[in-house]
């Protein structure tokens, strides 16, 4: 439609989309200078085993927070990163912070630890992505299988074959691939059997269904039921409450995270939740 409009195509323009364009020009190059002021930070949320009960593994979010503009959600700055191609930048960050944090936590807490860092689609055009991952993992000393990336379906889906090809690489060296937001997109479920991954995160909108929607319980039931029989494991998000917890506990959900158990921690307070955690004090929150 802008394009009939010929050389007036700015009148087609609401103002508040002009506002919105700027709006997201302003936070990319307001994204930049954070990139290099050092803005950016991470948190860590922990990732439960539901048969032992055990703290197995975190995974790292991005934060924002500048002391001019506050804090700023993912949900806002995420996209524009991606549409700026900071996100390269932004996620190879992240990719060795959360390895250095998480090497020492290991050290801290004389376990080992798994580590989930997201990834857009567009961290994998282009072929340094595998290379930035390997030069990560020797930094830090943690083996490839203790490093999870999270990817949504979409890249499955849309992708002609580069990004997957990829995925294949990084698994060869032994790093899991997650499907992340399992079933909030898409409906095709031809591409688990296609790709290459080991596990699925059940998306929060379904795991709140659990309690409150007629068929949300069976919903859940057939995912994990499904997911194992092709050998994938499973990992439900946003787990809030205990009845939540219980009832993916009963179908064997391999494991959980969310607010019930913790929010995403600064790497200092980490070892303290992972103690409360450990010690079942979360039962009967909500
Ligand atoms: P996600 O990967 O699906 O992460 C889960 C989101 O749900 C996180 O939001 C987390 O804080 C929130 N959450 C965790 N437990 C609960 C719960 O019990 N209830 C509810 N209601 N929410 C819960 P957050 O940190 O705001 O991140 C939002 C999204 O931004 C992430 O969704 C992810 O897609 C993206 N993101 C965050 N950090 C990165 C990053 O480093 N790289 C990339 N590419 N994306 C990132
Ligand atoms: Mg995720
Ligand atoms: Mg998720
Ligand atoms: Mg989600």
């Amino acid at each position: 439609r802008a394009k009939a409009a010929g050389r007036n195509n700015a009148q087609w323009f609401e103002p508040t989309m002009l506002e919105d364009i700027n709006d997201k020009l302003s936070l990319s190059a307001r994204l930049r200078q954070a990139l290099v002021a050092r803005e950016l930070s991470t948190v860590y949320q922990p990732q439960i085993d539901l048969r032992t009960g055990m703290l197995v593994g975190f995974e790292a979010l991005a934060r924002w927070w500048a002391p001019d503009i506050g804090s700023v959600s993912p949900e806002r700055f995420i996209p524009v990163a991606e549409d700026s191609g900071l996100i390269q930048e932004l996620g190879g960050w992240v990719l060795r912070k959360a390895c250095a944090d998480i090497a020492e936590l290991q050290h801290e807490l004389g376990r080992t630890l798994r580590l989930a860092v997201n990834v857009s689609p567009r961290q994998l055009r282009g072929t340094s992505w595998l290379d930035e991952v390997l030069a990560a993992l020797a930094e830090s000393g943690l083996e490839p299988g203790q490093l999870e990336l999270e990817i949504t379906e979409g890249l499955l889906i849309d992708d002609h074959g580069d990004a997957v090809d990829l995925l294949d690489r990084m698994r060869d060296h032994g790093v899991r691939i997650v499907v992340d937001d399992f079933g909030r997109g898409y409906s095709s479920l031809a591409y688990l059997t296609r790709f290459p991954i080991d596990k699925i995160k059940i998306d929060k909108s379904f795991v709140h269904q659990i309690e409150s929607v007629d068929a949300g319980a069976a919903i859940v039931d057939a995912i994990i039921v499904m997911a194992h029989a092709l050998g994938l494991a499973v990992v439900a998000e946003g787990v809030e409450t205990t009845e939540q917890r219980r009832y993916l506990s009963a179908r064997e959900c391999d494991e959980v995270q969310g607010y019930l158990y913790s929010h995403g921690l600064p790497r200092d307070e980490v070892a303290a939740a992972v103690r409360r955690i450990e010690a079942g004090e979360d039962v009967g929150v909500s």
